[in-house]
């Protein structure tokens, strides 16, 4: 389904549009060539699906190309995947080795013709070979955490990283020091996307009845995988200690459980803490879930992302878009996007984090106003129209480097 983008005119302003139309006349003509490696599903192929047609509409030329490898490869880049996290998943020399045929394959078969080639994660990186034969500028757009990575894993995706023109990272905190250009561009939602759009009620109150909450009491959510890092059980701990006062009930929500024996057996103790609570509702969500997780934050008094560790932290962005004051632990993006008492709550532990849900529950007119804060906050930082207009100024910057200031 394609959205034109005169439809973000009425949420981020008219003049916000107008300037995205300047910015693209200065692109004089050039094209961007995305390149990731799948066309479904996860965050980053979310976000294309709706950048590149907007980027055309804008008038300037984008196009977006998946590369191909077979399931061994796969496996492969899910390893590095998990070892650039820093997990100590061992990397053979035979992964290195698999991965080099795929991106060889991929060079072969692959047409690059962008002026600018925009290269998602580490699976494609390898295309860079070509840049010595074709030219071209190259952006490496990095959307994980690489700050600490598998030692010989880094060392040999560096190798290709460093031939770029530049690279472009999602937060300071992400990023490797490189020899080369280096953007921040944050992550962004979608705000006419199923997970963020406006609901009706009666489509909320269904999805309260579904799930047998009162929407009479108020409802304290954190939609998240079963992760101990997005720490559920301090969440129904937090809830507990507010449930000795006040009548709440805890939504936990999420999905990424079956196929993750880690994520079920948090799932599993979860479920225990809160069996003789028939007012803690743990929900295990399908995939796809997005209009379901839309109407639980929408219905939601209080929505917590209490995480010990994250990464940017969409789900808070993706509450504070529905106008709710959201407490969130203080780590990793959610840091960026709560200023603590402004836009929301940062809190370090779990009797914090009752403190603040008692806060917010006990004066909702003030509430009310960090939420205002929380939605305008992200109206002005966090939406797809302004990755839009970073992506297109990474290809004026590209087209003139060497200058600090570009004046358009
Ligand atoms: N989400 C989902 N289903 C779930 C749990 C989460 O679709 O069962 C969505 C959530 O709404 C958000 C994203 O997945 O858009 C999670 O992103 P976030 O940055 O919060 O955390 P991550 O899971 O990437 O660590």
């Amino acid at each position: 389904m394609s959205v034109s983008i005169e439809a973000y005119r009425p949420i981020v302003g008219t003049q916000f549009i107008d300037e995205l139309y300047k910015i693209a006349e200065h692109i004089n003509e050039r094209s961007i060539q995305h390149i990731n490696s799948t066309p479904v599903g996860g965050g980053v192929a979310e976000i294309l699906h709706r950048l590149v047609p907007l980027t055309n509409e804008l008038g300037v030329k984008a196009t977006w190309d998946v590369i191909k490898g077979s399931e061994e490869f796969f496996n492969v880049t899910k390893a590095f995947h998990n070892a650039l996290h820093g997990s100590d998943d061992e990397i053979t020399d035979d992964m290195f080795e698999i991965f080099r045929e795929t991106t060889r394959d991929n060079l072969t078969t692959m047409n690059l013709y962008g002026d600018v080639i925009m290269i998602h994660d580490p699976q494609p990186a390898g295309l860079i070979a070509k840049k010595n034969e074709i030219g071209r500028k190259w952006a490496w757009r990095c959307h994980i955490d690489v700050s600490r990575p598998n030692k010989k894993l880094w060392e040999f995706l560096r190798e290709y990283v460093v031939q770029y023109d530049a690279s472009v990272f999602s937060m300071p905190d992400f990023s490797q020091q490189l020899p080369i250009t280096q953007f921040l561009i944050t992550p962004s939602i979608d705000p006419l996307a199923d997970k963020n759009m406006d609901l009706e009620q009666s489509f909320i109150d269904s999805i309260l009845e579904k799930y047998a909450i009162d929407p009479g009491r108020p409802i304290i959510t954190q939609i998240s995988r079963f992760d101990r890092l997005k720490d559920p059980v301090g969440v129904i701990q937090a809830y507990k200690i507010v449930k000795k006062r006040y009548d709440v009930q805890l939504v936990l929500a999420g999905g990424g459980a079956s196929d993750d024996p880690e994520g079920a057996a948090v799932l599993q103790e979860v479920q225990e803490m809160g069996a003789d609570d028939p007012d803690v509702k743990i929900l295990l969500l399908p995939a796809y879930s997005d209009k379901e997780i839309n109407a639980l934050q929408r219905a939601s008094t209080v929505v917590l992302q209490k995480s010990i560790k994250e990464g940017f932290g969409l789900t808070v962005t993706e509450a504070m878009w529905k106008n709710k004051p959201v407490i969130g632990g203080a780590t990793g993006g959610i840091r960026k996007q709560i200023i603590d008492g402004v836009t929301g709550y940062l809190v370090h532990s779990i009797e914090g984090t009752a403190r603040r849900i008692i806060d917010i529950l006990n004066d909702p007119k003030h509430a009310e106003l960090i939420a205002r804060n929380g939605f305008e906050h992200v109206r002005n930082n966090f939406l797809l129209t302004r990755h839009l207009k970073d992506y297109m100024l990474v290809m004026i910057a590209l087209e003139r480097d060497g200058s600090d200031v570009i004046e358009l």
